[in-house]
């Protein structure tokens, strides 16, 4: 059987013994929003919980329950969907640092697989840095995964790299053969591009604009096996650069 690393599933002086000698937390925000009619809402959440929880056992750390509605206001003209205001997913993780903090840790990771969170997320790191004696290092992990596995699984939203996210956390939740109606490729991709430009760009305000349909891809390429292999080598590769991260900055005043 593998470790328990879930902090609200271990007692409280196996949760002690564990923050104590790692000072390690990891926590993997969530969200809430519509994945097409084929994948569940929580697709993001669930892929950032499988990859924290096996990055988790890799580095003996403690993961630390965040809610699971993120920063997705962009989704909420699809029913269903949810968001925090960013000030509150912020807030959220301030109480909780700093809960952790008094009880030794001096390092955080966020295990994100969703790009709304992003901008909330260097926000809350910045401010417990500045106030508490951590460091935080953040790994975007859908960016990685579409970095080692981008040419067999395509990162879009609610395509294959998504479907084999989920599959990852529970293959049940997944229904490939609901998938219908993916709006075209050429046009999310040219939606997609104008707001991530890095020069000049408009900030997105409803997925309608990338996505007529609110997905795009093909995602019948997600298997269980290669769901598998996206944990373990997501898992490792998360692991050992935070590894290296933590190692490579010094520790904060507080
Ligand atoms: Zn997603």
């Amino acid at each position: 059987m593998s470790p328990e690393v879930k902090l609200e599933r271990l007692s409280q002086p196996a949760a002690e013994a564990r923050l104590q000698s790692s000072r390690l937390a990891i926590m993997a925000p969530g969200s809430v929003e519509q994945h097409g009619p084929h994948l569940p809402l929580g697709t993001d959440a669930f892929a950032a919980e499988a990859l924290a929880e096996a990055v988790a056992r890799r580095l003996e750390a403690v993961l630390v329950p965040l809610p699971l509605v993120g920063v997705s206001p962009y989704h909420l003209s699809w029913s269903g969907s949810l968001s925090l205001q960013p000030q509150t997913l912020i807030s959220v993780i301030q109480d909780v640092s700093e809960c952790l903090a008094r009880h030794g840790v001096d390092k955080i990771l966020f295990v994100n697989w969703h790009e709304g969170n992003t901008p909330s997320l260097r926000l809350a790191a910045d401010s417990l840095q500045r106030k508490l004696a951590l460091r935080v290092v953040i790994a975007e992990a859908h960016i990685i995964a579409h970095e080692l596995f981008g040419e067999r699984a395509q990162l879009t939203h609610a395509g294959a790299l998504e479907a084999a996210a989920v599959m990852m956390f529970d293959p049940s939740l997944v229904h490939l053969d609901q998938a219908t109606d993916p709006t075209p490729d050429s046009e999310a991709e040219a939606g997609h591009a104008i707001f991530r430009r890095r020069d000049v760009f408009p900030v997105l305000y409803d997925f309608h604009e990338v996505a007529s349909s609110g997905w795009y891809g093909d995602p019948r390429s997600a298997t269980t096996e290669l769901a598998e292999e996206i944990r373990e080598k997501v898992a490792d590769y998360i692991a050992q650069e935070a590894r290296r991260e933590f190692a490579r900055v010094r520790p904060t005043g507080g």
